[in-house]
């Protein structure tokens, strides 16, 4: 087996890896999550799991299919899906002997130096005792005003920005797209996988942001821009699908899969 000597490590992932095209809570993807991570953290990692789905989830308890337009009953679900869903983390990971420690975050958090010295202390306080860190937007109190911006715009930046505030080597993001394109995969069947991004070029950033065209494939941009903050602080970004989390394993060891931003293997 091999022992990562406290690596630190962040894994995302998306509400539609945690939520079934039916709207029902996918149980086998979180329970493989919980297994794996636990497998991880035994290995002597130190992961830090940012999850979404706290909507999704809320949507699945009242039987709904469709998110309402409305703010407040956007929040009011996922105040309902949070709980049910560390419910269901606290649950599956209990079953491999591993604890978790819920986090929610707004964005002042991060940028108010003493609040994120406090946030910091319960990770490391969690990591020291194999606990592991589950992460969310704190979305009941979300919202940006005027002069008071609590809110992330995804879960995609929130992950970087903990990754890189608590000193973790790699993101790990588990969506549902296989890797990063030199073309959108969905419109293009020449499309070709690129396997390795030193650094971001502003046609990739560019063509991830067009409409309908190049890499313009729902998410990609928010991973990208991900990838950025990844990539300025001299680490890596891992993309690749999360339909089966075990990948965090093939990712740990090195093999080539998804996309790897940044330097080094
Ligand atoms: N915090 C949101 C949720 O848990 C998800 C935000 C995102 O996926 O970017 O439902």
């Amino acid at each position: 087996m091999i022992m990562a000597d406290k690596e630190r490590i962040v894994v995302k992932i998306g509400t539609s890896s945690l939520i079934q095209e039916n709207g029902r809570v996918n149980l086998a993807s979180i329970d493989r999550l919980a297994f794996t991570l636990a497998c991880v953290n035994n290995q002597g990692y130190q992961p830090i799991l940012v999850s979404s789905g706290a909507i999704g989830v809320g949507l699945a308890s009242l039987g709904l299919t469709k998110r309402p337009a409305e703010i407040a009953r956007q929040q009011a679900l996922a105040s309902i899906g949070q709980t049910e869903l560390m419910r269901i983390y606290s649950q599956r990971f209990l079953d491999y002997q591993t604890k978790v420690g819920q986090i929610l975050i707004t964005r002042d958090v991060l940028t108010f130096p003493v609040s994120l010295q406090h946030v910091i202390d319960t990770f490391e306080v969690l990591l020291a005792d194999k606990v592991i860190p589950i992460v969310n937007e704190n979305d009941p109190v979300a919202v940006d005003e005027l002069d008071h911006h609590t809110m992330f715009s995804d879960n995609d930046e929130l992950s970087a920005q903990v990754a890189v505030k608590v000193g973790a080597s790699k993101l790990i993001v588990l969506s549902d797209i296989d890797a990063f394109y030199d073309a959108d995969p969905h419109q293009d069947p020449d499309a070709k996988v690129i396997r390795h991004v030193e650094q971001l070029t502003p046609e990739m950033e560019a063509a991830a942001g067009g409409s309908g065209s190049g890499l313009g494939t729902g998410g990609m941009v928010t991973k990208l821009r991900a990838a950025k903050t990844m990539l300025a602080a001299g680490k890596q970004m891992i993309l690749c699908n999360g339909k089966d989390p075990a990948i965090i394993k093939d990712v740990l060891a090195g093999k080539e899969i998804g996309t790897r931003f940044g330097k080094g293997n």
